[in-house]
């Protein structure tokens, strides 16, 4: 049974006014509205809860909710909580180390770059491939998108030869090619 703390018309927990009656079916009303009586109702009986909880873990059958925790659940649970990062930056913060990573100059020139991949299929491609996955794990759509980008990465490149560096690859195509035509010639044994 609880007992009213305040006088008769004053809330228990905010010491505001009770704008209801004063009285209920069981004595003077303690609380002016419903969130004063949970949070109070809620503070009275945290004690007793933590006394509970004490017996349990001394008793031997408390389990930790945390104890059937796959590593996939762990790592989300830190991950949200910002565990790791946290710490990072805040070993950096202390030793006087950090810099926002935005304001580097290699950073700047990249931010201010416009962004290469606007293909989301190819985006994704490439995320796999980031993550150590191979381009033939990848599915046949991720894969075209990223042989036509590796081709067309390829094609840029070439138009970035200089006269030389041109003259010196066609060189070596034309050895490869002629190689490849005496094998076939040794082998077909014809003249
Ligand atoms: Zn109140």
């Amino acid at each position: 049974m609880t007992v009213k703390t305040a006088p008769l018309g004053i809330c228990d927990h905010c010491g505001g006014d009770i704008h209801d009656t004063w009285y209920t079916r069981r004595g003077p009303r303690r609380y002016c509205c419903r969130d004063c009586r949970n949070t109070a109702n809620s503070r009275a009986g945290a004690p007793v809860r933590a006394v509970k909880a004490k017996q349990r873990v001394a008793a031997g059958i408390w389990v930790s909710p945390l104890a059937d925790e796959t590593p996939e659940a762990e790592a989300l649970r830190l991950a949200r909580m910002g565990m790791k990062s946290r710490q990072v930056r805040r070993a950096e913060v202390e030793a006087g180390a950090w810099r926002n990573p935005a304001l580097t100059p290699a950073a700047r020139a990249k931010l201010s770059r416009p962004r290469t991949i606007l293909d989301p299929v190819l985006h994704q491609a490439q995320e796999k491939l980031n993550s150590g996955q191979r381009v033939a794990d990848l599915t046949p759509e991720e894969q075209a998108a990223y042989r036509a980008h590796r081709r067309e990465m390829e094609r840029a490149q070439r138009e970035r030869w200089t006269p030389e560096e041109r003259e010196r690859r066609h060189e070596k195509w034309r050895e490869y090619a002629r190689r490849a035509r005496e094998r076939r010639k040794s082998k077909g044994g014809e003249g």
